[in-house]
């Protein structure tokens, strides 16, 4: 069966560093297979779901060259909800209840208080047809929860946690319809998954417990369960999940001038003990993609790795990757000679006007003058070629080391220090590195 994966956004909010983590994993264990990617938008949530935030999750997954082979949205799907659901009805897994949220609330105190766990007692089960016909005929609606078989223990092995139990006996049976209609994400998810050919489901920790009460409705629905995995919840590095990486978007990121590829090699690694290598391509990337790499332990988000797996990946970025955002005029040999420098590309702009100048002339002692005059001149009979220069120079004056190298760099950058002079210096041109030593001379 083709691997198929899904990244199951609910397009209320942003997609923050954990999601996006999510939706890449999904993608390089699809890719990893050759499977297919699929996007399904859990947009049941009719009031708090909005459109600029599916635009937003698309264009962050384009942004980070996470392609999906398959878009779906539950909004567009509740039919054939209602047709599962019914199959669910007639087979009696689905059932009516009434209890108000206080009055379950008052339910579970009351269990509390007894020591006992907390699940909901089943009294709707008890109810006959005449109940709930009066019931509607006071305008009552039910909500419906999933009829858990607690005869059948819950297993499944899961591809990080390892094999799994779970007590049906010590769990509520689920709320899956509100009594307006409306859907809560378990039933739909499960139908889905099924419909989708979804083979594999990896997603947060926070979802083991829902993934419990779903493996028993795949089994209601007769489907077969896919393969579950479950990922440690990110952390920051301060070690709890901090308000500010819960909302930590890729606008911020794209903001601060990191690259889609530093984001992937980060986050394609996040939660196991391998390197981190922005060397990696994707392909590469997915190739080594494997579960069992992945640690039970929360795994930490550190933003200052991310913008040192930045500054590594600019430093090795090529030219045609690069050029669609660097100031109009900068070539390859810029570029290379620049990147080095550079902890986001935004910077090289910087670097560039050190090239094109004007510079500031350097405040210099008079003997720096007199060297630099002579620098002049031998450029001025050389060319722009900063080995032949300052062996020259070395000859010429006897100085080496910092002592020739610096008043030279103050001279034709304005600054102390930048990229290696032998690259700067042709880019520089010799008419106008003549004109910033003769300047920085006088
Ligand atoms: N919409 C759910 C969420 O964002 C999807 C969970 C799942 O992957 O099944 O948490």
């Amino acid at each position: 069966m083709t691997v198929t994966t899904r990244f199951a956004p609910s397009p209320t909010g942003a997609l923050h560093v954990g999601n996006v983590r999510t939706a890449l994993h999904n993608w390089l264990l699809a890719r990893k297979h050759g499977g297919r990617f699929l996007l399904r938008i859990d947009d049941t949530d009719t009031a708090r779901s909005r459109e600029e935030f599916v635009e937003g999750i698309k264009a962050d997954l384009t942004w980070l060259g996470l392609h999906w082979d398959g878009e779906e949205r539950q909004s567009a799907r509740f039919d054939l909800y209602e047709a599962q659901f019914q199959r669910l009805v007639a087979a009696g897994r689905v059932y009516r209840c009434y209890e108000t949220a206080q009055e379950l609330d008052l339910k579970r105190k009351v269990l509390l208080g007894r020591g006992l766990p907390p699940i909901y007692d089943r009294a709707a089960l008890a109810l006959s047809e005449a109940d709930h016909a009066a019931r509607a005929a006071a305008g009552e609606a039910p909500h419906w929860r999933f009829l858990l078989d607690r005869e059948s223990p819950i297993e499944w092995q899961d591809g990080i946690r390892g094999a799994q139990h779970f007590d049906p006996a010590r769990m509520s049976d689920p709320v899956v319809r509100r009594a307006d209609g409306s859907w809560l994400y378990l039933l739909p998810s499960v139908i889905d998954d099924v419909a989708m050919g979804i083979t594999d489901v990896l997603r947060g920790e926070d979802h083991v417990s829902n993934t419990a009460a779903q493996v028993q409705m795949f089994a209601a629905l007769g489907a077969e369960c896919p393969r579950f995995a479950h990922e440690a919840l990110l952390t920051g590095a301060e070690g709890k999940l901090s308000k500010r990486l819960g909302s930590l978007g890729m606008d911020a990121l794209r903001d601060e001038g990191i690259e889609p590829e530093a984001v992937i090699a980060l986050l394609a690694r996040l939660g196991t003990s391998d390197s981190v290598d922005p060397a990696l391509d994707t392909p590469a990337l997915a190739a080594s993609f494997d579960l069992s790499r992945f640690g039970r332990a929360p795994a930490r988000f550190d933003e200052a790795e991310l913008h040192r797996v930045n500054a590594a990946l600019v430093h090795r970025l090529p030219f045609a990757r690069a050029a669609h955002l660097l100031p109009e005029g900068m070539g390859e040999a810029a570029w290379e000679a620049i990147r080095p420098n550079l902890s986001h590309i935004g910077e090289a702009a910087d670097w560039w006007r050190v090239v094109t100048g004007p510079v500031p002339a350097p405040a210099l002692e008079q003997e720096d003058k007199a060297f630099l005059a002579e620098a002049a001149a031998q450029l001025e009979r050389g060319g722009a070629d900063w080995q032949a220069l300052t062996a020259a120079l070395k000859e010429a004056t006897g100085r080496k080391g910092k002592a020739l190298f610096l008043p030279l760099r103050r001279a034709l950058t304005g600054m102390d220090h930048g990229p290696d002079m032998a690259a700067l210096l042709p880019l520089i041109g010799r008419e106008e590195a003549l004109r910033r030593l003769s300047a920085a001379a006088t």
